[in-house]
């Protein structure tokens, strides 16, 4: 084998965990700018868009009741009520990378990346983002102005609960430094792709390999 089109691979369902504040957001829209074999999924929700988001790019904006419907026809491979609102990650598009070699990215919470981690373990690599602390967390949510404060007071008790659950990650990575995290993050995705078990092209290049006769 020489071409590195014989070389299939099987994508990877990439989880990144973080609580809002701690710059998931650069860091994932980061990884997917620089790979081409990397797709952010983009989920749907309840929630109204906020300033600066698009439909279709951010989230697919959709009501309640639209929702509802796509639930009942099971287009969701999971689906949670966070803060007041719904959101759902939707299947077909997931499903379809994955058989193409592609791999996606999930921006989404705890209990979603641990729903879809529980129904296809091999697939997932589950990455957490450490904020470096409570205080820088609770400034960078003040900043940006976008939550009241009974949000910005849930979001930093959740935030406690989930960093308490770091054992339940396969990496995680502390973004106190962006270019470092960045770094580690790719690094991450580089080695997952290049596990033995996702490289479909070596068992039958191995039994042609051990099929090679050999001169002398
Ligand atoms: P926000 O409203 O700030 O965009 O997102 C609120 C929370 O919902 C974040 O923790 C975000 O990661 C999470 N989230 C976004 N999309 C999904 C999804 O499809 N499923 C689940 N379970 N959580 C999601």
């Amino acid at each position: 084998m020489s071409s590195d089109e014989a070389r299939t691979t099987r994508g990877l369902m990439l989880m990144v965990v973080a609580p809002s504040g701690v710059g998931k957001t650069s860091l994932t829209r980061r990884l997917v700018a620089d790979h081409s074999d990397l797709h952010l999924s983009i989920s749907a929700t309840t929630r109204a868009p906020r300033p600066g988001e698009h439909d279709g790019r951010d989230y697919h904006f959709v009501d309640r009741a639209e929702f509802d419907r796509r639930i009942e026809a099971d287009d969701f491979l999971e689906w949670a009520e966070v803060y007041g609102n719904r959101y759902g990650s939707p299947k077909a598009p997931i499903m379809d990378a994955l058989a193409r070699g592609q791999s996606t990215l999930f921006d989404i919470d705890y209990q979603g990346a641990m729903k879809i981690h529980a129904q296809a373990p091999a697939d997932c690599v589950l990455v957490y983002i450490l904020p470096p602390s409570l205080a820088e967390m609770s400034r960078r949510l003040h900043a940006r102005s976008q939550d009241s404060e009974e949000v910005i007071r849930q979001r930093i008790a959740r935030a406690k609960e989930e960093v308490s659950l770091w054992k339940t990650f396969d990496y995680v990575v502390m973004n106190d430094d962006f270019d470092r995290a960045y770094a580690e993050l790719a690094h991450i995705y580089h080695a997952e792709r290049l596990k033995a078990s996702r490289n479909l092209w070596i068992e039958p290049f191995v039994e042609e390999l051990l099929d090679e006769p050999i001169e002398g």
